[in-house]
């Protein structure tokens, strides 16, 4: 039984005697014992990070960049041991989990930048003599808690731009898959990361409110569900932290009557199906503007790709799809595949029926594509988060009631449009009030010097992720003002008086 501990001071720290029970969701058995730490746990690593700030925060940026370069080079050397952790505690596809770290590392690769990155501003002469400058100094120790369903890209995300910035950073990534991170925390340890400057705390809700109520953290990142996360942002922000959070989501595509049906129903059903459905850019509403014949025809076509994903452990290179993550999460959604039944809607496919032939597998947490038709949006698999393989389909007559659903829906992460229309596809981009859009891409997760983030229930805070925002994030900017050493006293202006430009 493998036991999963903490990472404090660039070493694995053995603390109390608390351990929770890890399952491997492809097989239904407990394979670990995953540590939760207590305040006492909490109180070490914010030492430990404290400490380090004081030598990391004064390193030139171009040293912190060289180990990040170091750091990249591990991570792809170490891609597919990576994906086999993700796979063994997750249950996504190998395929899947490769993908999700080299997502990870394109970040790192940015925040090699970093001495580009934090560059200020200066303005010259801005009075006889005198010159303004801005610097962007890191804010101190920050945090960051993890969910569970991409175990190392979404630790990366938060982490690295933070070290990158001059930060000392402590993650606690979810319970349910807590060993990529401390592989993470290894890789970076040999690449040259100082002790202290990334440390992982195993645990729940008593850690991060370790981390929310302690005084010495500046600002606290996180990605979960919506109440989990709005409840971070705000006690945060209540204890005087930056504070940027990432939610639940509900992200809709619109097929357009004149969308290639082949291609947007292959597209549709890998963006509803992929992992499990388990992303937060999954697809789970397809609006299809037409008729009934042509909602038909695009439903039908959405089907038969769906029955050809083929689900089974994500080790096994056949398989499209694994399992979900825990037997608590899979009774969940079969809670409201059952409410859409009850509800009225069709179940045109009912992912209940999977049957897994290999007997190891046979406890996993196994369920198939499901797609709902004829739904409603007061159904609570429409208006609810179900974050598992269960697409539902809406029919409208026209693109603006299609529009108008998106947004009126609380959550604004992603949304797409298939269509060859130029006038519509930019009215879509400009209209819909969703933070990341796709036009015939039905993922749009941005690229890393593009802003990643929900509006509404999606995300909580001012700045998104990636980008200049996440630098802006990480550092507090402080503006100098320059002038000689010996100032000419001018005729009439008394040294009493505001300043000002002239
Ligand atoms: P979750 O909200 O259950 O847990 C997220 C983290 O918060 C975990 O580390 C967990 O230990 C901790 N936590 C759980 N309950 C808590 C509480 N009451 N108080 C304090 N901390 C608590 O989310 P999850 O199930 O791990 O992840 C899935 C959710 O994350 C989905 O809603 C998905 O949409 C969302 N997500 C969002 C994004 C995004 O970028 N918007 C990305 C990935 C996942």
């Amino acid at each position: 039984m493998e036991i999963v501990d903490h990472y404090i001071n660039g070493k694995i720290a053995k603390l109390n005697n608390k351990y929770l029970d890890h399952c491997n969701p492809a097989t239904g058995e407990v394979c670990s014992k995953v540590a939760m730490g207590d305040q006492e746990t909490v109180d070490m690593a914010v030492s430990s990070s404290l400490k380090a700030f004081e030598t990391w925060s004064k390193t030139a940026p171009i040293k912190r960049a060289r180990i990040l370069l170091k750091f990249t080079e591990l991570l792809n050397q170490n891609i597919n041991k990576l994906a086999e952790i993700i796979t063994l505690e997750h249950g996504k596809t190998l395929a899947d989990a490769r993908g999700s770290v080299s997502r990870g590392i394109e970040v790192v690769e940015h925040c090699c930048g970093i001495a580009n990155l934090l560059q200020g501003k200066f303005s010259n002469n801005v009075s006889t003599d005198i010159d303004v400058y801005t610097i962007r100094k890191p804010l101190g120790v920050c945090a960051g808690i993890g969910p569970f369903n991409f175990p190392i890209m979404v630790p990366v995300w938060l982490a690295l731009p933070a070290i990158a910035c001059g930060n000392t950073f402590i993650i606690k990534p979810s319970e349910k898959v807590p060993k990529t991170v401390m592989f993470l925390a290894e890789l970076l340890t040999t690449a040259g990361l100082p002790a202290g400057v990334l440390n992982v705390i195993n645990g729940q809700k008593p850690v991060v409110d370790g981390l929310l109520n302690h005084p010495d953290i500046k600002a606290v990142s996180a990605v979960g569900s919506t109440p989990v996360v709005e409840y971070i942002y705000k006690t945060a922000i209540n204890n005087n932290k930056r504070s940027q959070t990432f939610g639940g989501a509900k992200n809709h595509c619109i097929i357009m009557p004149d969308a290639d049906v082949a291609n947007a129903s292959e597209q549709v059903s890998g963006a509803a199906f992929g992992a499990a459905g388990e992303r937060c850019m999954a697809l789970s509403v397809a609006i299809v503007v037409g008729d009934r014949e042509r909602h038909d025809a695009v439903v039908n076509k959405i089907q038969s790709c769906a029955k050809k994903i083929k689900v089974g452990s994500g080790l096994d290179s056949n398989s499209d799809m694994g399992p979900l993550i825990t037997k608590d999460h899979l009774n969940k959604i079969l809670g409201y595949i059952e409410a859409g039944v009850q509800a009225g809607a069709n179940l045109l496919l009912d992912g209940r029926d999977i049957e897994i032939s290999d007997p190891k597998y046979k406890n996993g947490f196994y369920l198939g594509p499901s797609i709902f038709t004829d739904v409603k949006t007061d159904m609570t698999i429409y208006s609810e988060e179900i974050f598992g393989p269960v697409l539902v389909v809406l029919q409208v007559d026209d693109y603006q009631s299609a529009l108008e659903i998106i947004n009126n829906n609380m959550y604004g992460n992603g949304s797409s449009i298939f269509t060859n229309d130029l006038n519509i596809s930019r009215n879509f981009a400009n209209e819909v009030t969703t933070g990341m859009v796709g036009i015939n891409i039905p993922i749009p997760v941005p690229f890393v010097t593009h802003s990643f983030g929900g509006w509404k229930h999606s995300a909580f805070g001012d700045l998104a992720m990636h980008s200049a925002e996440s630098i802006q994030f990480y550092t507090k900017a402080k503006s100098v003002t320059v002038g000689p050493a010996k100032v000419q006293v001018k005729q009439n202006q008394s040294s009493m008086t505001m300043p000002i430009h002239d």
